[in-house]
């Protein structure tokens, strides 16, 4: 699949002017009702509101079913000049005298349509829908092509409504500290450019943020775009998903276009994953040729701006980075990741901190024990639970929010999350405690997978429920065998943990077992690393298995023998590294109760606090008798 559009070229010049009219038709067809309807943008009535009241409104005209309304000529950033925006009214008896008072024109809007106008239409379209089939399967026998007969289609979306960038500040933004601190640096270059320009520092073009749903992807966009005081282009992936074919990508055009006028500024694009799916994935099912041209027209958009020295920022949010197509994380594409993780219980601290100031609270609430109680939630999960907790308060007619609100709202959100298995019992948290420990231990007695740098027990993602990193202790290209063992013996430390603790094994630790025993098998396949079997490959390096969907690594023929001399081997080399696991975990039994107790309190655990609990594991006479 090539990336740029090719010209059309000269034989195809017929085919293009009859599309070139079919496409008007299908554009007629579609644009029509629109502009008699509703092809102006739609904000929500809040956002009318607060532009009333901050008077960038001009003119106002009121219908049973709409209200248009016209913004002032000479705003600066943040709208769109004289644009004129719709919204839905709600009861609100307010509004004349809102509007008066701000001396802002209104009227009943302009009559409806007649009828005649009507019946034309229905007389048209049918034929101009069998003309828009037509045209669509012509496209398609084209092949791709890009927009090029279409692109006439730009600029009349206007779907990317600038919005009050202002608003959202990094104050509003808790939880995610570390996220914070990397996007200070997208923040400086956008109200310093030139500062960075003339050292030659490379700007990052693209910066996609990466987290589960809920934790303030959108909300953290927003408030760099608010603390960097630029514009904010923002545009949703799944806007793309329903258009007809071309029409993503010239809005994909038309989006860079507008916003290099506005330069510096930002571009947020929410759900990349709706348009930046890997093209590999679904190769043998012809794909979806719309998705792939927006893909293709925004991986060029992209390549290009940087020649022309604007300073435009691409962010991007996903929940989903591995589905992502390879090539959108190419250096100069989104090659920096910014992860937004669920808040440890500090960070939900100061996320209810921030919603409880939006509601009245009694003085029994207490926040921190709250925080305490709510591992896993997401920051939107916390904002709901205030919420909660404030419409029982006003149900029951009180003056303000009590504990006990609080706590029936935990249990509703909580009854909610448990659907979506986010939330652990107290028992599940403790056999993830003592699993992740078990990790960290036989990492920082085996150190060869790197230097452990975290404990959490914070869930993350849908299947981790807890996670332990480590940190290669400097870049490597290269393992030795010691290197792999230690490895293995470290992904097998949970799993040890749960056997010395509990006698019994949960479900929770087969990935670790599948990536040990993949490891250990390319130990003897791949590596060579088996005396018994020799420096020999067993394994047909990577090919693409036959159906598209994901890679294999096909076994070279082998005698019986051989195959059962390797299972011998891989198991063998996984089951030392379990007795490894299990000798520095009974040898260190004291430490793993004590850090677990920890982590129970904290839920994490990094930095020196860790190092000085890690230094103290004792590397006794029987862990070392035990390597071979
Ligand atoms: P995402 O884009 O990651 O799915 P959003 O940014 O849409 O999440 O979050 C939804 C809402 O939840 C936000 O508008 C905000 O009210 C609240 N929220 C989420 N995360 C946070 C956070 N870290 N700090 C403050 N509020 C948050
Ligand atoms: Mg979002
Ligand atoms: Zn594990």
């Amino acid at each position: 699949m090539s990336i740029k559009d090719k010209p059309p070229s000269g034989p195809r010049l017929i085919g293009n002017i009859l599309l070139l009219l079919g496409g008007l038709f299908l554009l007629a067809n579609i644009f029509l009702p629109q502009i008699f309807g509703n092809s102006t943008p739609q904000v929500p009535y809040s956002l009318f509101i607060d532009q009333v009241e901050n008077g960038k409104v001009s003119k106002v005209y009121v219908a049973q079913d709409e209200i248009r309304y016209q913004l002032q000529e000479n705003q600066e950033l943040g709208e769109i000049q004289g644009q004129v925006l719709r919204t839905t009214p709600i009861f609100d008896l307010e509004l004349p005298k809102r509007l008066e008072e701000k001396g802002i024109e209104f009227a009943a809007a302009p009559p409806a349509r007649n009828n005649w106008f009507a019946s034309i239409l229905s007389w048209v379209i049918p034929p101009l829908i069998f003309v828009g089939i037509w045209q669509f399967f012509a496209r398609r026998s084209m092949g791709g092509g890009g927009a090029g007969a279409l692109s006439f289609t730009k600029s009349k979306a206007k779907v990317y409504v600038e919005e009050d960038s202002t608003k959202v500040t990094f104050d509003d933004v808790a939880g995610v500290e570390e996220a914070k601190t990397e996007l200070t640096e997208v923040v400086e270059f956008l109200k310093n450019p030139q500062r960075f320009l003339d050292i030659g520092a490379r700007i990052p073009k693209g910066v996609l943020l990466v987290g589960p749903p809920g934790t303030g992807k959108t909300l953290m966009a927003k408030a760099v775009a608010g603390e960097a005081k630029v514009p904010f282009f923002s545009i949703s992936g799944s806007e793309f998903v329903e258009l007809f074919v071309g029409a993503g990508a010239a809005r994909v055009r038309d989006l860079f276009e507008q916003a290099k006028k506005k330069a510096p500024c930002i571009i947020f694009i929410d759900e990349l994953d709706a348009i930046g799916k890997s093209r590999a994935g679904n190769g043998f099912m012809g794909g979806n040729d719309e998705r792939e041209q927006t893909l293709n027209q925004l991986l060029t958009e992209m390549d290009g701006f940087a020649v022309g020295g604007a300073t435009v920022i691409v962010l991007a949010a996903t929940n989903r980075p591995e589905t992502l197509d390879s090539a959108l994380l190419r250096p100069g594409r989104f090659d920096r990741q910014v992860l937004v993780d669920r808040p440890d219980k500090s960070g939900r601290l100061r996320i209810l901190e921030i919603y409880a100031g939006k509601v009245k609270l009694d003085d029994n609430v207490d926040l921190s024990e709250i925080a305490t109680r709510t591992p896993g939630f997401a920051g939107a999960d916390l904002a709901n639970l205030i919420n909660e907790a404030a419409l029982l308060a006003a149900r029951n007619d009180r003056k303000a929010v009590t504990q006990a609100d609080m706590n029936e709202a935990i249990e509703r959100v909580v009854a909610g999350l448990e659907k979506k298995s986010r939330v652990l019992s107290e028992k599940e948290k403790k056999i993830v405690a003592y699993h992740e420990v078990g990790h960290a231990l036989v990492g920082a007695a085996k150190p060869g997978g790197g230097k452990v740098a975290k404990i959490s027990i914070v869930p993350r993602g849908m299947a981790a429920l807890g996670y332990t990193l480590q940190m290669p202790t400097e870049d490597r290209f290269l393992m030795d065998e010691s290197e792999l063992r230690d490895q293995i013996a470290t992904l097998l430390g949970g799993r040890a943990a749960e056997e010395i603790i509990f006698g019994s094994i949960t479900t929770g630790a087969s990935n670790d077992l599948q990536r040990a025993t993949d490891l250990a098998e390319r130990m003897v396949t791949t590596y060579g690393m088996s005396k018994v079997l020799g420096p020999l490959a067993y394994e047909k390096g990577q090919q693409n298995s036959f159906l598209g969907d994901g890679m294999m690594n096909p076994r070279r023929m082998v005698s019986d023998d051989t195959a059962k001399a390797i299972d011998a081997e891989v198991k063998g080399i996984v089951e030392n590294a379990h007795q490894e696991a299990l000798a520095i975990l009974n040898g260190n039994r004291d430490l793993l109760e004590s850090i677990t107790e920890q982590i129970l309190e904290n839920e994490v655990i990094e930095g020196p606090i860790l190092q000085d609990l890690l230094d103290k594991v004792n590397l006794g006479d029987k862990v070392s008798a035990s390597v071979s």
